[in-house]
């Protein structure tokens, strides 16, 4: 499909009322024949040839049309701006569906600020085009017809030296257009980068105080806004090139008519109520010669949009939900990794991983940072698909489970951790809108966020800023971990969720998870041991590799990297007496 097909498809819903417009838009092309042609008549039959009983009729007949015109202008505009509204919330819907619907990939590739640009700037300059650019150009271009066709019916001498100008108007204006579209691409470019400038800057403006960066943002910002100023002024420049052209190819026409038809007047080829007649259609044909030109920019500004809206519209996630559809059902639990590799950009990023887990059982996962573990739970949860080898959930390929309802039975508290700005109780109510605040209140006590909500003076119905600004890297955590459990998920995850919480507060946490649904299977990756080390199972990542696998006694028994880590924060003694109760489990 072509961008043009493409924006064709939402025009269509409105084609009745389109219709409409232009049917509307016609009358008004057709009624405006009429005031120049009585104003001749008055010239020629009231003023010069003295029927003065004929005015008062040729007076009200002026009024009545000027008086239906301006109701058939109004009815006209009325009718483009709502299809363009409608037009447009059709299109905004659907463009953001879809964005809802792309993948990881995708957004890792586009700047926020980018995406932003389509929804507003390039969506406004469609709306100005159904709502204004479509019956401007049709108006001006049946005027111009029209008022040819009459002066036709005058003189055909002087109609035909007035058509001289035509040929001159078409060559700028495709001129005009061929050296304007890429002007309008630059220009946004220029401005879709200035946009995800300005976004990434407020939404860093923390980092950029903390390093005391205003002045080289300042720079920085200033180079965008250059960018976007030159751009502007190229563009400018092409155009304004072209404006004494149309300007000089339409006073012409006013030049004609006075030489050439006051001429024709002296040689009395035609009346003066002729002259006066020409005279008033002279507005309709030069309107259009003058305004060509920015015409042209505005459809050029509207096909650039249409194009990069659909650029990003016709890009198909990667991950999609199989054409057969899942079931919608609850899922077990049980996981393997069979063999799983996982490539980006031409690196491996994880390598021939394999695991099996059944349900309701816990996994911790260690491991250097950068060795891959959040990634094995983005393929878990097909925020990724695997290069080679297989995910199973339930003994089936995730590949074959319905996407949502695989994400709907999975909890997961991120890594980096986003809080909506909404209150807390709709924050950790995310993923179950519609649960009673029990609910809601019973996952904030498991994550031991309770405590701390209760302290703040409006509770639960506090605003936590954009990103959960106003709250602790903890309370941040504790916030998201509710939100995952509340989810009652048949898979819970939490990626490095305790971080930044005190050793009491994970333990307490961690005696909350044991009285979560008996069938939960549960990943928790962490770098401390104490937050893993009752798991059933344990995997050692290093490199996109899993080097250990076992369970805590397992792995301290090894003597690897496990160990090493357990070494290093318990101190010598526990790691010693562990050595010792192994070799004696071992010799015993
Ligand atoms: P940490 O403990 O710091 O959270 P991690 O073990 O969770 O680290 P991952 O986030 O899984 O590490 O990333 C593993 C490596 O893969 C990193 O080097 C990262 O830069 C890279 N990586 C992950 N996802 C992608 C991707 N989509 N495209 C390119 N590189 C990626
Ligand atoms: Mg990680």
């Amino acid at each position: 499909m072509t961008p043009l097909k493409w924006f064709y498809s939402f025009l269509k819903k409105y084609r009745a009322r389109l219709c409409l417009g232009l049917f509307l838009t016609t009358c008004i092309a057709g009624l405006s024949i009429v005031n120049p042609y009585i104003s001749g008549i008055i010239v020629d039959d009231v003023v010069l040839a003295g029927n003065y009983d004929l005015l008062p009729r040729l007076v009200a007949c002026l009024l009545g049309v000027t008086l239906f015109t301006g109701i058939l202008r109004f009815s006209y505009q009325v009718t483009f701006e709502t299809a363009s509204q409608g037009l447009l919330y059709d299109m905004r819907g659907k463009v953001y569906r879809k964005l809802l619907e792309e993948d990881f990939a995708f957004y890792n590739r586009r700047r926020t600020g980018d995406l932003m640009s389509r929804q507003t700037g390039d969506m406004d300059a469609i709306r100005h085009f159904v709502a204004a650019v479509i019956y401007t150009v049709y108006q001006n271009i049946l005027l111009f017809a029209f008022a040819l066709l009459m002066v036709f019916t005058v003189n055909t001498k002087l109609a035909l030296c007035m058509l001289v100008v035509l040929p001159f108007t078409a060559v700028a204006t495709y001129r005009q257009s061929k050296e304007v579209k890429p002007a309008f691409q630059r220009n946004r470019n220029c401005f879709s980068s200035l946009n995800a400038f300005v976004q990434e800057n407020i939404s860093g403006n923390r980092v950029v105080k903390a390093f005391a960066q205003e002045d080289y943002e300042i720079e920085k910002f200033e180079k965008e806004n250059d960018k976007f100023k030159n751009s502007q002024i190229m563009g400018s420049r092409v155009w304004m090139k072209y404006v004494p052209i149309f300007e000089i190819l339409s006073y012409s026409l006013t030049i004609i008519l006075m030489l050439y038809g006051g001429y024709m007047v002296i040689q009395d080829e035609i009346t003066m109520g002729d002259l006066v007649k020409v005279n008033g259609y002279l507005w309709m044909l030069n309107t259009p010669l003058r305004m060509a030109g920015w015409w042209v920019n505005d459809i050029q500004n509207f096909i650039t949009s249409v194009e990069k809206i659909y650029a990003t519209y016709s890009e198909e996630p990667r991950v999609r939900t199989p054409r057969t559809g899942g079931i919608k059902a609850r899922i077990h639990g049980d996981v393997e990794f069979k063999n799983v590799s996982y490539r980006a950009d031409n690196e491996d990023i994880v390598t021939n991983i394999d695991f099996k887990v059944k349900a309701g059982q816990r996994v911790g996962i260690i491991g250097s940072t950068g060795s891959g573990k959040s990634t094995l739970m983005n393929l878990l949860c097909r925020f990724y698909d695997t290069t080679s080898g297989e995910v199973l959930v339930d003994g089936q390929n995730v590949r074959r489970h319905d996407l949502y309802n695989l994400r709907d039975n999975i909890g997961m508290a991120m890594q980096d951790v986003f809080l909506f700005s909404d209150t807390i109780e709709g924050n950790i109510a995310y993923g179950r809108p519609d649960c009673s605040f029990e609910e809601v209140k019973h996952a904030a006590v498991m994550a031991d966020a309770n405590h701390f909500i209760s302290a703040l003076p409006e509770g639960y119905d506090t605003i936590v800023g954009e990103r959960g600004v106003g709250l602790s890297g903890g309370q941040k955590q504790r916030i998201s971990l509710a939100r995952a459990l509340l989810k009652d998920p048949s898979i819970l995850i939490l990626d490095d969720t305790t971080s930044a919480v005190d050793m009491e507060t994970e333990s307490y946490i961690q005696t909350q998870l044991g009285k979560i649904q008996k069938n939960c299977t549960v990943f928790i990756i962490a770098y401390r041991i104490s937050s893993i080390k009752d798991a059933d199972m344990i995997l050692v990542m290093d490199g996109g590799h899993i080097i250990e696998q076992g369970t805590h006694e397992e792995l301290v028994a090894r003597g690897g990297y496990y160990a090493k880590a357990f070494h290093n924060q318990y101190g010598e003694i526990p790691y010693a007496l562990l050595k010792e109760q192994n070799a004696r489990r071992k010799s015993g």
